[in-house]
């Protein structure tokens, strides 16, 4: 658990292994963000939304060779995807939006690999935020970082980079906050001037996503049209999918 002492602003952190008190706490925890969960419940301001379940296996089997990725019916309102790791193995995953299929995730991947006559080595899961940034990154004494501060590209789903430059902000602000006074707050100042562009134009592509691919047909119609005109292309690189949009 963690609790803001009153009296010092100070962070209580009660774990198993023994009880910690900090000054100024990076909330690192990945997308479920359990500091701010302790702190602020289910408050949106503080917590990352559009929580999507994910599930991935390694296979062996006759795999592609390039990286494939599927959308329509077998992971609705998200995508499959295979990545080839070498010449018979693969990761093979699969994300959608919750709530979007029935069953569990792991169930329709094990059904995808079976389909495609993979065998599962081993599987995993979890979860992607892909609501976008959260409203308030410093809250006080604490600073929300990769994915706890919803930092994910919502159209592709990847976090990594950002979750690795957000890291090294915090603590950059951390050491200007010491040396110079400098507000912490100037951390989601940095976070907006390096990835707002992106982070906005590809939560309006995976809105756009979500609107506009209900079936299977309407699915194929729209990467018929959308993909020469490198509509695809550009939402899933985090830039305006359309001229106009
Ligand atoms: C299936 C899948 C595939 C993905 N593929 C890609 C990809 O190809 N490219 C890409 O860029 N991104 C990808 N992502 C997203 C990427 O993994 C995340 O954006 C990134 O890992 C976020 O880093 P993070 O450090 O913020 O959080 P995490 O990597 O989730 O790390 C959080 C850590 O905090 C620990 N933790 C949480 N709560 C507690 C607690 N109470 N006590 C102690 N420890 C705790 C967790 O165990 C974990 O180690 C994928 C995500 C998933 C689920």
């Amino acid at each position: 658990n963690v609790k803001r002492r009153s009296k010092s602003n100070s962070l209580l952190i009660v774990t198993e292994k023994g009880r910690y008190t900090c000054d100024l706490l990076i909330d690192a925890s990945g997308s479920l963000a359990h500091v701010s969960r302790c702190l602020h419940g289910k408050d949106k301001n503080f917590r990352p939304e559009d929580q999507v379940p994910t599930a991935y296996a390694q296979v062996r089997g006759n795999v592609p060779e390039t990286f494939d990725v599927f959308l329509g019916s077998v992971a609705p309102k998200g995508y499959a995807w295979i990545i080839p790791k070498g010449p018979d193995t693969a990761n093979v995953g699969l994300g959608v939006r919750a709530g979007a299929l029935k069953g569990s995730v792991k169930e329709h991947l094990q059904k995808f690999c079976d389909d495609l006559g993979f065998e599962i080595l081993s599987i995993g899961g979890g979860w992607i935020p892909m609501g976008g940034p959260v409203k308030t990154m410093v809250d006080q004494n604490v600073i929300a970082v990769g994915d706890a501060a919803g930092l994910v590209m919502p159209s592709n789903g990847g976090g990594i980079s950002q979750a690795m430059i957000s890291g090294c902000f915090a603590a950059e602000t951390y050491l200007e906050y010491k040396r110079n006074g400098t507000p912490l707050e100037t951390y989601q100042e940095r976070i907006n001037s390096c990835f707002g562009r992106a982070l906005k134009n590809s939560l309006r592509s995976k809105n756009m996503g979500y609107l506009m691919f209900q079936n299977d047909l309407i699915t194929e119609v729209l990467l018929r049209i959308l993909g020469p005109i490198g509509g695809i292309k550009r939402a899933m690189e985090c830039d305006k999918p359309l001229w106009v949009l």
